[in-house]
């Protein structure tokens, strides 16, 4: 009996103090029981950017990784009570941001540390301070603020290309990587480390492990605004050289294709496309200001020879900013009058099949019928002054 009472005493105090204990957790007003409250050092990019949302599925950021309150993980100890709710979240989020930092090929092939971020299909470098947001100048965009433009700009791009594509988890093989530097030496050295051959302009590998670099280079690529449209014009050309399977088709039949997907994405995002396809930023050529509605349509209604059997068998690299107008505008319309298809063309290809082969299978038109067809659609959809398509592609459900 009396062991038995006893048994309840300790029980009784025992719930005593847990009551007290979190009496005290609740009673904590400074932080609502959860152990942490809101770091307030993030001003160049607000805190929210740095956590994943739609349209903005951010993994890490190294910039906010330096914060010396809270080391990225956006929150801090409350100095009022020990331990609360989101407590041992945000320390495994601490833990998760070290390793993530510690553990960056990039930076062990440079031997320093790289400014960088990584979202869920993006590993981006931006290893410049800040950058003009317009042509004059008049604003700047600093380093971690265009990393997060950039993130938002290339995950919508991949949104649209999943869309189109119909993509799937397991389509993706790699993730795609994204340099920014500020002077050519940095440039060439993480060019030499991840491909062995140098240029001067911009450089990209396709296919198996996407890799893009660029550096500042005057007059070319030394605003923001260029940057995006650049970023976002490779983008599509990485990410579908490397989904289904990693080969890219830009120089095995579908020249066309992928010609015609670069510029769709980067005119879809900004309104104009202004990026040529294959380390030529050197030769950067403008064609109707970036603007090819009107120009296409007039072309096609002038000139009567068909296109198409002269653009289908070339390499992305051998088309005239012209010519890539006629391949932009040929996956315009079969993303619009073909939603769907444009999956199994880039299968096919991949297995190196015939462009030609690969179309009648899949449109069940030959080349002539399809260059038509096109026609027919470029006439009622594109305008004949300024660039707004007549009637939008319908959107699919
Ligand atoms: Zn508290
Ligand atoms: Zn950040
Ligand atoms: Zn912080
Ligand atoms: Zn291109």
């Amino acid at each position: 009996m009396l062991r038995a009472m006893r048994a309840l005493a300790v029980v009784c105090v025992v719930s005593v103090a847990f009551l007290a204990l979190s009496a005290a957790q609740e009673s904590c007003p400074n932080c609502l029981h959860q152990g942490v409250l809101p770091c307030k050092d993030h001003v160049d990019v607000p805190g929210a950017e740095e956590e994943p949302s739609p349209g903005n599925p951010m993994l890490y950021c190294s910039w906010a990784a330096d914060c010396e309150k809270c080391g990225g993980t956006l929150f801090v100890d409350c100095p009022r009570c020990d331990h609360g709710e989101r407590s041992d979240a945000v320390a495994e989020r601490a833990r998760l941001i070290r390793s993530w930092l510690d553990n960056s090929p990039l930076e062990k092939a440079l031997g320093r540390r790289v400014p960088r971020l990584e979202s869920e299909r993006y590993q981006i470098a931006v290893d410049v301070d800040e950058l003009p947001n317009d042509e004059r100048a008049r604003k700047k965009l600093s380093g971690h603020q265009l990393a997060h433009q950039l993130v938002r700009d290339l995950e919508h791009v991949t949104a649209k290309v999943a869309e189109h594509y119909q993509m799937t988890p397991a389509d993706y093989r790699a993730k795609m990587r994204m340099w920014f530097w500020t002077t050519i030496e940095d440039h060439q050295q993480a060019q030499r480390s991840f491909q062995g051959t140098l240029t001067t302009g911009d450089f990209k590998l396709l296919g198996r492990d996407p890799v893009f670099s660029v550096w500042k280079e005057p007059g070319l690529f030394d605003t923001a605004p260029k940057i995006r449209a650049l970023f976002a014009h490779n983008a599509g050309h990485m990410l579908l050289s490397n989904a289904f399977q990693p080969t890219w088709v830009g120089d095995i039949g579908g020249g066309w294709l992928d010609a015609g997907l670069g510029h769709w994405y980067e005119y879809e995002l900004f309104g104009l496309t202004v990026n040529t396809c294959l380390e030529e930023s050197s030769l950067s050529s403008d064609y109707e200001g970036g603007r090819w509605r009107a120009a296409v349509r007039k072309r096609l209604e002038k000139e009567k020879d068909p296109f198409l059997p002269g653009l289908l068998p070339k390499r992305t690299g051998a088309y005239s900013m012209p010519e890539k107008a006629l391949c932009w505008s040929f996956y315009d319309w079969l993303l619009a009058a073909h939603p769907g298809v444009v999956r199994k063309l880039m299968l096919d290809l991949k297995q190196q099949k015939p462009a030609r082969e690969v179309l009648q299978q899949h449109l069940g038109m030959d080349v002539f019928a399809l260059e038509d067809a096109w026609r027919a659609w470029v006439s009622a959809n594109y305008p004949l002054k300024g660039d707004e398509p007549r009637s939008e592609p319908k959107k699919r459900k």
